[in-house]
């Protein structure tokens, strides 16, 4: 059986009292009803170590962090001093910082580097834009991104690597990718894992989809034959939706 992983990406969200407060509900919700399920709140770098210290049941990651080890880079923090405070997973490709930040595949790459000889866990996202999709560039584009970033890892390596297929088009759109076009796409992902590397991993290999996931459409997204869990953004905010979420793995 594959892990299934619900994951909250709070983004630049939350006030200190507010995250903990969240971190505490959804730690204490998860110790009470034991979700076939990991949880994990991706939250921003100031509240990671109190997250870190507050929760028992679910893990606190990160949702980026510098490949190099220390230097002169003002302003980043480095997955080394992730590392450090207690971090485990850790967000990779995120399309937020491959449009905004100007990230690249080759800079994602050696993030991943940097990562994997943490041994972080990697949420690696990947997806396309609406004019990929439209134009059928859909499946060519992810498996391109997992290609130029992720894909050189050893077997061994990926091991440690959860896949995120989040279409940027559903991203904080309110439009959700139906069940049928995520699953097709997690599929496509799956046997491109397995051209990879092999059967065995492609089968083993969690693949969570984010995108205007909420209470409504969770539950039937992630009962598709290749739908691992999620990535959630702004439902992720709220306890009672996230909590309601989580209760997909009941
Ligand atoms: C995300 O940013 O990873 C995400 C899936 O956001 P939302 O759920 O708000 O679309």
């Amino acid at each position: 059986m594959r892990k299934k992983i619900v994951a909250g990406n709070w983004k630049m969200n939350l006030t200190s009292e507010e995250a903990l407060k969240l971190n505490t509900a959804i730690d204490t919700f998860v110790a009470k009803n034991e979700p076939k399920c990991e949880v994990i709140h991706f939250s921003p770098y100031i509240y990671l170590n109190e997250g870190i210290n507050s929760v028992e049941s679910i893990a606190i990651g990160a949702q980026n962090g510098y490949p190099e080890k220390n230097g002169a880079f003002t302003g980043e923090i480095s997955m080394y001093q992730l590392k450090e405070i207690g971090v485990r997973n850790i967000l990779i490709g995120h399309s937020e910082r491959r449009q905004i930040f100007k990230e690249t595949d080759a800079f994602l790459k050696s993030k991943v580097d940097a990562a994997t000889n943490l041994d972080l866990t990697i949420f690696f996202c990947c997806g396309e834009t609406i004019s990929q999709r439209e134009n059928g560039k859909h499946v060519a584009t992810v498996i391109t991104q997992l290609e130029n970033s992720i894909f050189h890892l050893s077997e061994e390596q990926f091991k440690n690597v959860v896949i995120a297929y989040e279409p940027i088009w559903a991203i904080g759109t309110g439009k959700t990718a139906s069940p049928a076009q995520a699953n097709e796409m997690h599929q496509a992902i799956r046997a491109a894992i397995q051209k990879n590397y092999n059967a065995e991993i492609a089968k083993k290999t969690s693949i969570i989809y984010g995108g205007s996931c909420k209470p409504t459409n969770a539950s039937e997204l992630f009962h598709q034959s290749d739908i691992d869990g999620g990535l959630i953004g702004g439902a992720s905010l709220k306890s009672e939706d996230f909590m309601s979420i989580i209760s997909t793995y009941k």
